[in-house]
């Protein structure tokens, strides 16, 4: 089982994979947990990204889609990825779509966190002092919401083409949220 958890920065994602990685041994691939890791390793790669994640941009396609392949192996090993802030432009969908296709595999369900932007602000107003995350600041928030609604939300008819999409409500409580998650992959098992 191959799952994107999509939504916008703070709308849960990394929570409810963490979940699912703790009750159903899945892989949880955050890009945005592998760059920070290259950020703060200090490698050549953390180097060029530190300013454009520091800022809220997206760095290139070609980075994380990199970081992605590299991960594919041992995600298959444990019966399936969790995909967490990727893929976030049209061609890196296309990128995972074929690179999962040449492994004789695919993305099977998609699911959407919605949660509004009033709400979102709300929630990492709170989390500014304390994630120690650089991009986790009024301006950079806002760049990264702004992302969120050009680059990232754009692919939701891509994967509603597909037949893969499901809208869970993210605004409820975590349980909630994990609840309808869990419904959600059962009616795709
Ligand atoms: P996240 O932890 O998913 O919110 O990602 C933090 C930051 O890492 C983003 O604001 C981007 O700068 C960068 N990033 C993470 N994933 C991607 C991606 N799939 N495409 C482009 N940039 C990404």
């Amino acid at each position: 089982m191959n799952l994107i958890l999509f939504g916008p920065p703070a709308a849960g994602k990394g929570t409810q994979a963490k979940r699912l990685v703790e009750g159903r041994g899945m892989v949880q691939l955050s890009t945005g947990d592998m760059l920070r890791a290259a950020v703060a390793s200090g490698s050549e790669l953390g180097q060029r990204v530190a300013g454009i994640m520091q800022r809220g941009d997206l760095v290139t396609d070609a980075i994380v889609i990199e970081l992605i392949e590299q991960r594919l192996p041992e995600a298959e090993a444990a019966g399936g990825a969790i995909f967490d802030g990727f893929p976030r432009t049209l061609a890196q969908a296309e990128a995972l779509d074929a690179m999962l296709a040449g492994r004789g595999a695919k993305i099977d369900l998609v699911v959407r966190l919605k949660v509004d932007d009033a709400e979102l602000t709300q929630r990492i107003a709170g989390r500014f002092a304390e994630s120690g995350r650089p991009d986790d600041n009024p301006e950079s928030f806002k760049v990264r919401l702004g992302a969120y609604n050009n680059q990232t939300a754009p692919l939701l008819p891509y994967y509603k083409g597909q037949g893969k999409l499901v809208e869970v409500d993210g605004m409820a409580a975590i349980a909630e949220v994990a609840q309808a998650i869990d419904q959600a992959l059962a009616a795709h098992a």
